[in-house]
Parts: structure tokens; C-alpha cells; sequence
């Protein structure tokens, strides 16, 4: 896939070797060929984009702009001006934003073309996109799969080459999870790098956004240009943003760095085809020149339960704005505004969304709050310690990215438990705030599947990540097309 690397058709426009809208149409035209098989885009910004591309062809490139010309795709839980943003839930089915989330006004500062609105879990709840209320999404390597959540149709859509990169969000492993899905390459950054201004709140503790892209140099130019301090964002963090895609450069081996695989992690029930992969990634991070040693996360495996606590919670407050009266759909068959209320809510949010409102309610209620919410408040601040006494004795911490490799439409829907569980390796570093990234380490035996390997570092420690994955790519086993594209 490197043919669709960001930095190469980068390289290639400011050589003028490529206009803007040649790279347009390519993407255009596998969004005609592999749209109808795989259902990643809720909405395509065709006219403008294209309108857009020709104008910069005019103009010719700008050398200022580190995304000129590139195009991308960004979930539809982030707000785009004039063009539909509608979290994949029937609520916002009419909602077009007037402005652009801080983010995405940045993208475009730096030339990118904002192609489309990306498929996702409605309200990003949920790990294969079929809570969405529009559309299904399939994976590029199987159709009969999901492509992962809730970030699928920007995972979907990156693997298949419909745009250059995208953007998703990660609240509990959304970026992470598809992407291993997916065989493309994710980094959630540390919480306050990215302004989360213009991004829907899900859980307003734990969301960040981040991006998905074919490497990990694709990923550093585009957090490049995302991250860093926002007025409008009161949790984004006042640092200097490092050349994080220069920086990578700096560094061709990994002598010196140790690496940390987490017990809990490692013993956690992996399929066989997941564990080999992973095991077999890891003797590259030895080859490549890393020192790995074993640490503890002892409170790990109480973080799924805390996270679908604090998120639920988050959830019920902040989905309270869905009322029929200032966004989006109202059921205008009642007669007395609580039963507006409750017909729209029942009418337009999915059945996913209203457990969680009602489970977040409960968790917070006067009864219940110290039991539950406090309690997952707690054990929260021991995952976090955890891994600070971690970052003790290594750098970066490894680990498998999910249990499995992408599973089949509809075989987990009916069982949210079970959906849960996917988030047994990713949803502490969003308690803990941390970085983390996915990494394609190959494809597993036994489905086909691609399987990705997690690096987690402490806060703000991407420039660090992006490096180490950089340096281990080649040793890894590069991905061909997925084969349910060439069909
Ligand atoms: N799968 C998790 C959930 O359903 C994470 C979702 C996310 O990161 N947005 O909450």
C-alpha cells in the first residue's frame, strides 16, 4: 500500500511530477469501485473536493502546506462546515455543522482535501460499526467481517485506498481496534494533544482523536499538523508540538530502548493465530535492537469494567443535548414536552446508545454513585499508576491490540458483553490518558486476518512511539492489497 503513502504523494505534487487532481480522481475512482462492496462513507464531498483541487493545480504547490493536495477522510463524529456530521445515529441524520472542529480547519490550513464523512458506531459506541443507524460496514479483507470500531469506516476506507488518511477517534480503543482490524496503521495520542473542540463528546474524559494511515511516517505528518494547544479546547495541553514526522529520521535501530510486555497482557487469552503474530513481532523489536523486559499492570483487569462505567456515565450527560429541541430529529406527534422528549430519544437514538444512557444514569444516581462511579473513579487512578510505576523500568510498553482478528457481521451484535470484551487491551490507556498506537504485524494463519501490535508510552510521548514504529516496519511483514478488493 505504500503507493498510497501520504509523504510519497506529497513528495510527488511538490515535484510537480502530479497535479492535485489526478490524485483526486485515483482516490475518486476506487471510491466508485470498492464503495458498493465495502460501505465506508456516510457522505462524499465530491463537487468541492474537486473544485478545490483544481484551484490548487492553478495556484501550484505551496510548500508552506504539508498536506497540500492530500486527500483525506474524517469520522463523521467531528464536525465539518457544510457537510453532513451525523455520528452515524438517526438523531443527527440532518445535522450539517456551521463550522469546522478545530482539527479540521487545520487539515485544511495545511492544504488537505476533506474527501468524506467516514461510517462509525452510532455515537461511537461500539467495536464493528454495526451500531451504526445508516449503513453496515465490511472489511476490505473479507466482506463478511466487520472492519473493527468504532472507527471502521475510516480503517475500511484508509485500507482501501478510497483516501490517502483519515481521521478517527478513540474513547476506548476506536482507532486502535479497527486498525489492527483493518491492517492499516492508528495512533491515539495522549489526552490533550489534540483539541477535541468540534469533535462530538462521547465520554469527554477519555475521547481524542487521532489519525489512520498506512505508516507510521503518514501518521506523524498528520499529527503534525492536528495536534497542539487550542483556546477553544479548555483540556487541550499548552505544549510545543515536536516535528514528530522530522524526527523520525533520527533514529535507525533500537539499541537503547526497552521495551515492557505487560503479564496481564500477554497471558490474556489471545486466539493462537493472534498470539503467534504478536509473539513473532516481538523478535523483531529484538532484532531491530530493543531490550524487552516483563512488567506488571496489576489493576488491568479491572479496566473494562471501569471503562464502561466512566464512558457510560460521560455518555448519559452528554447525549442529553438530543432532545428534539436544539438538534437534529424530534417526534412531532406528542403533545407534552416530556413526552417529546421521550418519543424522539426513543425514536432516534439506537438500541446501544439507550443502554448506555440508562446504565450512565444509574451509575450516577444519588443511590448508586458512590458504588459504581466512584468506585470505577478509583480504580481508574490505580490503572494510571500502574503504568507511571511501569514507565519505571522501560520506555514503551507492548501488547497485542484485541484478542482476535476481525470476526464475522453479526456474530457478536446480539451480546454487548462480548463486544465489551474487545476492549480488554486498549480501554486502560484511555483511563490512564496515555498514547498509544497500532502497527500491522501480519496476517493470521488461521483466518487470513491482519493482526496489529500496540506500543504505549508515557503522556506525550508520541514522537517516541512514531519513531519506534518507523524503525519497525521493515522488520515486519509488509500487508498486500486486501483480497476482497481484487474480486
Ligand atoms: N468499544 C468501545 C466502546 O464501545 C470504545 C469505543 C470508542 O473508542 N469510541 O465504548
Amino acid at each position: 500500500m505504500k503507493e498510497n503513502s501520504i509523504c510519497a504523494t506529497r513528495d510527488l505534487i511538490q515535484k510537480k511530477r502530479i497535479k492535485v487532481s489526478e490524485v483526486l480522481n485515483n482516490c475518486l475512482e476506487i471510491i466508485s469501485r470498492t464503495e458498493p462492496k465495502i460501505g465506508a462513507l456516510l457522505s462524499v464531498q465530491e463537487e468541492q473536493s474537486r473544485t478545490l483541487a483544481m484551484e490548487m493545480d492553478r495556484k501550484g504547490p505551496d510548500s508552506e502546506k504539508p498536506l497540500w493536495g492530500i486527500p483525506l477522510t474524517i469520522k463523521d463524529v467531528i464536525c465539518t462546515k457544510d457537510a453532513p456530521t451525523t455520528c452515524g445515529s438517526r438523531i443527527l441524520g440532518n445535522f450539517t455543522p456551521c463550522y469546522d472542529a478545530t482539527l479540521v480547519s487545520r487539515l485544511r490550513r495545511a492544504g488537505a482535501i476533506i474527501l468524506g464523512k467516514t461510517n462509525m458506531d452510532e455515537f461511537a459506541m461500539g467495536s464493528s460499526t454495526e451500531n451504526s443507524a445508516m449503513q453496515q460496514t465490511r472489511n476490505p479483507w473479507d466482506l463478511t467481517r466487520v472492519p473493527g470500531g468504532s472507527s471502521g469506516g475510516s480503517a475500511a476506507s484508509t485500507a482501501a485506498g478510497q483516501a490517502l488518511g483519515s481521521i478517527g477517534t478513540d474513547t476506548g480503543g476506536s482507532i486502535r481496534q479497527p486498525a489492527s482490524f483493518c491492517g492499516v496503521t492508528g495512533l491515539k495520542p495522549t489526552y490533550g494533544r489534540v483539541s477535541r473542540f468540534g469533535l462530538v463528546a462521547f465520554g469527554s474524559s477519555l475521547d481524542q482523536a487521532g489519525p489512520i494511515a498506512c505508516n507510521a511516517a503518514d501518521c506523524a505528518a498528520l499529527l503534525n499538523v492536528i495536534s497542539g494547544h487550542d483556546p477553544l479546547d479548555s483540556t487541550s495541553a499548552d505544549l510545543p508540538v515536536p516535528d514528530y514526522a522530522g524526527s523520525l529520521a533520527l533514529r535507525n535501530d533500537l539499541k537503547g530502548l526497552k521495551v515492557g510486555l505487560p503479564e496481564q497482557y500477554w497471558e490474556g487469552g489471545m486466539s493462537p493465530e493472534v498470539d503467534s503474530v504478536c509473539r513473532a513481532a516481538l523478535e523483531q523489536i529484538r532484532s531491530a535492537g530493543a531490550e524487552t523486559v516483563q512488567v506488571q499492570l496489576p489493576h488491568s483487569p479491572h479496566a473494562v469494567a471501569a471503562y464502561y462505567i466512566i464512558a457510560m456515565a460521560e455518555a448519559s450527560s452528554n447525549l442529553a443535548r438530543y432532545d428534539g429541541v436544539r438538534y437534529g430529529v424530534r417526534d412531532d406527534t406528542a403533545r407534552e414536552l416530556p413526552d417529546m422528549y421521550c418519543k424522539t430519544r426513543s425514536l432516534a437514538l439506537g438500541e446501544e446508545v439507550q443502554r448506555r444512557i440508562m446504565i450512565g444514569t444509574y451509575v450516577l444516581s444519588a443511590g448508586y454513585y458512590d458504588a459504581y462511579y466512584k468506585k470505577a473513579a478509583q480504580v481508574r487512578r490505580l490503572i494510571y499508576h500502574d503504568f507511571v510505576q511501569a514507565f519505571d523500568a522501560c520506555h514503551l510498553l507492548c501488547s497485542p491490540v484485541v484478542p482476535f482478528t476481525a470476526f464475522h457481521l453479526g456474530e457478536k451484535i446480539e451480546d454487548p458483553l462480548q463486544m465489551y470484551l474487545m476492549d480488554i487491551f486498549t480501554a486502560s490507556l484511555n483511563l490512564a490518558g496515555l498514547p498509544g498506537m497500532t502497527i500491522p504485524a501480519g496476517l493470521g494463519r488461521e483466518t487470513g486476518m491482519p493482526v496489529g501490535i500496540q506500543l504505549m508510552g508515557p503522556a506525550f510521548s508520541e514522537k517516541l512511539i512514531l519513531q519506534t514504529a518507523h524503525v519497525l516496519e521493515p522488520y515486519l511483514p509488509s500487508l498486500p492489497r486486501p483480497a476482497a478488493l481484487n474480486e
